[in-house]
Order: structure tokens, then sequence, then C-alpha cells
């Protein structure tokens, strides 16, 4: 039988468990999540019991980081599910705040990161970045673990959550996790959900179009030349493409030209839906 998690949903509560584990010695990991919880979310847990002895996963749908128009309200939420999963794969204990205890009247407060929050994703989604660096310098304030796990699934903001944690010495340690996909490549996402069966049978061959760009580039095809071949073969399939960029992955500043090292990054539309993806140059394994 799985054994239940332990909920709690105050910075109150939260601080003397995490105080009891560090008075006797053991390391706390966090993996921060929205809910909706997958098997990628789960891989991040199974990471963090790996790297630390305690394991405390956050729930919260965070409402700062989305826009006026975009999907906070359907958003997928079921605690009771989620729970169970977490519980089930180890986690010891569910930070789920309400949206009252994270910001509460008054709160004013915002963090940005600069120039990488305004990029690729950034660019389509004014503000996004500022309330991600918000709640996460949050979480990890309220929590204060030993170490964070964030997904690669969201290359972007990992770059960025490393930047804010450097910039402001926040004393933790940011682990990135490979991205967790289907076996016809699709990563996984809690967006996958709002597919219709015609998208989804689509929106495999994101992956694979930016996995070609990746080998292509290994071979030396141009940066330039193989993002708008990549954009072509997209919206030939029906999706809008936000972006397809080849990128130094770690400033993230454009690459044109033969490249070595780089990540191909994109976002789409398929239908409503916003999925992106990403993978190194050279490809991993
Ligand atoms: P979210 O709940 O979407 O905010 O995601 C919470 C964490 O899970 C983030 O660090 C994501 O990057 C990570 N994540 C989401 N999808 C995947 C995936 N398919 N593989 C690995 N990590 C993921």
């Amino acid at each position: 039988m799985t054994r239940a998690i332990h909920i709690v949903r105050t910075v109150q509560d939260l601080r003397p468990r995490i105080a009891a584990w560090r008075q006797a010695g053991e390391t706390v990991a966090l993996v921060p999540t929205m809910g909706a919880i997958h098997a990628g979310h789960l891989s991040l847990v199974t990471l963090a019991k790996d790297k630390a002895d305690r394991v405390v996963t956050s729930l919260f749908v965070n409402p700062l980081q989305f826009g006026p128009r975009e999907d906070f309200h359907a958003y997928p939420r079921d605690e009771a599910r989620d729970s169970a999963a977490l519980a089930a794969a180890g986690s010891d204990l569910l930070y789920a705040p309400d949206a009252g205890e994270m910001y509460p009247p008054g709160f004013s407060t915002k963090v940005n990161v600069g120039d990488l929050t305004e990029d690729l994703c950034g660019a389509a989604r004014p503000n996004h970045f500022d309330g991600v660096a918000t709640v996460v310098a949050k979480l990890l304030l309220q929590c204060a673990p030993d170490k964070a796990i964030f997904g690669e699934k969201d290359y972007q903001q990992l770059l960025i959550i490393r930047r804010l944690v450097r910039d402001l010495n926040i004393p933790v340690e940011i682990i990135g996790a490979p991205i967790v996909r289907e076996d016809d490549g699709l990563a996984l996402s809690s967006r996958n959900a709002y597919l219709s069966p015609d998208e989804r049978k689509i929106a495999p061959l994101l992956s694979q179009t930016i996995h070609d760009v990746a080998v292509d580039l290994a071979g030396g095809r141009g940066a330039d030349d193989a993002v708008v071949a990549a954009r072509f073969k997209l919206e030939a399939a029906g999706f809008r493409v936000d972006y397809v960029a080849v990128r130094d992955p770690e400033t993230l500043k454009p690459l044109y030209g033969p490249v070595k090292r780089a990540r191909v990054l994109a976002a789409v539309h398929l239908g409503k839906t916003r999925l992106i993806d990403n993978v190194p140059v050279p490809l991993a394994g």
C-alpha cells in the first residue's frame, strides 16, 4: 500500500519540518511543480531522492507567470491524484500553499533576471519569467533546501533560475534533469492534455524536427539554414511556429553558421496548445 504524503499549506508549517530534518543532519531537495503530475515530474523526484535525504515537492499554480489570455483558470488541477503519485514516487512532503499564502494582500515585490528573460519564450510571454523568478525565489527562501531540481524541458527557465541563484547568492545547488518523453518523442507536459486526438498525432513532429536540426548541425549544416528548413517543415504540418532557434547552451545568445556546441529550442502552437521543446548539440547518448 502506498503511504500517504504529508501536506503543508503555510510557510509557518513548512519551516519547522525542514528545520527538524536539518537538525538531524539530513539534506533536503526541493522539486517545484504546478501539479498535473506526470512521469517528467516524477523523474525529478527520483533524482531528488538520489541527491538528498529528504524530498519536498511544491505544488502551486502560480498566477504571476500566466498572461491575461493564457490558461491559468483552465490549468489541470487534481491535488488528490497528484499527492498520491508524489507519495508513490517517494516525496516526503508536499508544500501546497494557496495564492493568499504566497501573495498576501499588499504583496508588491517582483524579481527580474534581466536579458535572459526577454528573448525566446519571454518575447512571446511578457512578464512570464518575472512571475517564475519571483515564485522560485520565494519557494527557495521558504523551504531553504540544499538542492532544487528543475527540468531541462523548460531550458530557458533553468538558465534563468541558475542566474537568479547566482546573482542573489541564494545558498542552494540547482540541478537540471533530462527531458522525459513519450515513446514517439513528444516531451511530457501537463499541457499535452489539451491536444485533440488529431493534434496528438502531429505533435511528435516537433521533437523529430528539432532532433533533425541537431543532427544536421552536427553534420556541419549552418544554423540559419537549418532553422529555416525546420520552420518550413513545422508550418507545412500545421503548427504555428513561435520560434525555432539555435543558441549558445549557457548564454542563449544566437549562433549563426556552423556550430559545435548549441541548444536547439522551439515553441509552437498546435490548435490552442502551446508546446515547447529543446535538444542539445551534439545530441546526448
Ligand atoms: P511544471 O509543473 O510544468 O511547472 O513543471 C515542474 C518541473 O517539471 C519543471 O522543472 C519542469 O521543467 C519539469 N518538467 C516538466 N515536464 C518535464 C519533462 N517532460 N521531463 C522532465 N522534466 C519536466
